[in-house]
């Protein structure tokens, strides 16, 4: 039979043990769980190999056994160093070379164990009529011996140290526990090696010594970890901070079952494990007011899916719940479950209205303002237009002709565009208001400068310029086209119908035209242009005066 044959169980046995090892590295529990676990696991390993040394008939087996028990001695005292270390608090603070340099020890004496060379550590190796109850060991054996309680010494140290500086009465109780585990155990092995190696064969063969010590030790480290709940006080506290929040928690399987709820849960719909949870009739509850049924409608059709809503509860007092929907998913997102939070958001929403009121208030006032603002804006437009016009005949006034000549006149001189000025005067003016008073002749320029405005062009501009002196500004027009306007002017005056009072009256104008062509006195400043202008016309008008009135005369 082949040597794989043979030791096919213990194969087996092997990858046992690894799936153990890989189901307790990879789940979620805590690193306390884990070293617990393999520290048990390698307690066990002496008392079940001697064990097996003795049941099994075959030395090929004693031997392997034998091995096995003191492999799993190599690695006890390291096991010791680093459950002091996690009891310590100290491993995150550790390097992870540090922990695997404390190993190597252990696992030269474990190498030293498994192939025995030169008979060093067992003097008689294995041999098919060697009787396994005499034992004789060589100086291997005492490095083996060495290396153990030197772990063991530093595990003490270990933990003597930090009970010496904790102020905690818990943790020094905890350690001082281990601490006589520690000790418990080397005491018993120190006296299995006394009389079962030192002495023998003087008190015979004293078997279950280690044993007994591997079995305090631990009695006294579980304890130590038991005793004050080290493996619930993490599910403690996650259920306490879970049970303390105000927000109640609901978690459902794939199939709506409640596998788990809090403490606040409770407070918004009544529920037990394992129930079914219908959620539509928290939603459509007779006080139930604000519930949608789009997503009732996603909540039952898309488990996948995150979903939030809010509906209001009508008992003694108001009370608005938010109620949030979230897939739990496996690393496949595979669904697992939903976890549904429910909030108590009355408080929240009192003050969301509150501020809804205040912005409709404020949304009222800002109206208001744009109302008074809009007046505001239509006075100042009145104000500015009283400001440019002549309050007698509702025509430009003197001041904005002449800002307005300024700045077109310069524009004009920009683009060397032609334009023209006329300055017409009524005729015989002061006879009218002697033979019918100022009052009609007040209405009589009221009408002239109506009729004046009808025959001009939008954007000629019509100006009372002082008295029954008006100017007509005629932007883009050359002389040529001046002087028939001018003309149009002076006979539209004369042959207008002039009703004023009843009383059908005629009136004449006498105009003085003034025209600058395009290209021409390109450089002179705009406003004394302007004056030259304005002092042109007026003797052009002066002309027209002279020569008859009723005319229109251009100056040179
Ligand atoms: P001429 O043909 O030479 O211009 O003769 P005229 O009588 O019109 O002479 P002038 O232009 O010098 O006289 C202007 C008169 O116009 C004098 C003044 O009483 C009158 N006048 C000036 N402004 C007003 C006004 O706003 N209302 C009225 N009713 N009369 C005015
Ligand atoms: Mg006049
Ligand atoms: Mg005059």
């Amino acid at each position: 039979m082949s040597l794989f044959l043979q030791y096919i169980d213990f194969c087996l046995f092997v990858i046992l043990l690894v799936l153990f090892f890989y189901v307790l590295a990879v789940n979620r529990i805590t690193l306390l769980h884990k070293v617990y676990l393999g520290f048990h696991f390698l307690m066990m390993l002496w008392p079940a190999s001697q064990f097996f040394i003795n049941i099994v008939p075959d030395p090929k087996y004693q031997w392997l056994f034998l091995n096995i028990a003191f492999v799993g001695m190599c690695f006890l005292g390291y096991g010791w160093v680093v459950s002091a270390f996690v009891m310590t608090k100290k491993v995150d603070g550790l390097q992870k070379s540090i922990i695997f340099l404390l190993s190597l020890p252990a696992v030269a004496s474990s190498i030293l164990v498994t192939t025995n060379p030169w008979h060093f550590l067992f003097t008689s190796p294995y041999d098919a009529d060697s009787d396994w109850a005499v034992r004789s060991y060589g100086p291997f054996f005492w490095l083996f011996v060495f290396s153990g309680i030197l772990y063991l010494a530093v595990a003490t140290t270990i933990m003597l140290r930090t009970m010496k500086a904790s102020s905690g009465t818990i943790v020094k109780k905890q350690l001082s526990l281990c601490i006589l585990g520690v000790l418990l155990l080397l005491g018993f092995s120190l006296t299995d090696i006394m009389l079962n190696v030192v002495l023998f064969p003087k008190f015979g063969v004293v078997p279950g010594l280690t044993s007994a010590g591997i079995i305090v030790s631990v009695v006294c480290f579980v304890i130590a970890i038991q005793k004050h709940d080290l493996f619930s006080i993490v599910t403690i506290a996650r259920q306490e901070v879970i049970d303390s929040m105000s927000t109640g928690m609901i978690v459902l399987d794939r199939d709506d079952i409640v596998l788990g709820f809090n403490a606040s849960a409770k407070n918004f719909v009544g529920i037990r494990p394992g129930q079914l949870l219908n959620i539509g009739r928290l939603l459509f509850s007779s006080s139930a007011t604000g519930a949608n049924s789009v997503f009732l409608e996603e909540y039952n059709r898309d488990k996948s899916k995150s979903l939030q809503t809010e509906i209001t509860l009508m008992g003694d007092d108001i009370w608005h719940v938010s109620i949030n929907v979230s897939p739990l998913l496996d690393r496949k997102k595979n669904l697992l479950g939903r976890v549904i939070a429910l909030n108590d958001v009355t408080e929240l929403r009192c003050l969301v209205d509150k501020i809804n009121e205040k912005n409709l208030a404020l949304q009222l006032q800002n109206e208001e303002l744009l109302r008074v603002q809009g007046e505001l804006f239509e006075a100042n437009k009145k104000l500015e237009q009283l400001s440019e016009t002549d309050e007698l005949t509702g025509c430009y006034n003197r001041r904005y002709l002449l800002r307005q000549l300024e700045y077109d006149i310069a524009m004009s001189q920009r683009y060397n565009m032609p334009f023209s000025l006329l300055l017409f005067d009524m005729d015989n003016f002061k006879l009218i208001n002697d033979t019918y008073g100022h009052l009609v002749g007040d209405d009589v320029l009221r009408v002239v400068v109506k009729i004046v405005g009808r025959n001009l062009r939008r954007t000629d501009i019509l100006a009372r310029f002082g008295g029954e002196e008006f100017i007509v500004y005629m932007p883009h027009t050359d002389r040529e086209g001046a002087e028939i306007l001018a003309e149009k002017i002076r006979s539209a005056v004369q042959y207008g119908a002039l009703i004023v009072c009843g009383l059908n009256l005629c009136a004449t104008v006498s105009i003085g035209l003034v025209s600058v062509d395009a290209g021409t006195e390109a450089d002179e400043d705009p406003k004394s242009l302007l004056n030259a202008l304005l002092a042109r016309a007026d003797s052009a008008l002066y002309q027209a005066k002279a020569k008859g009135r009723n005319c229109v005369a251009v100056a040179d």
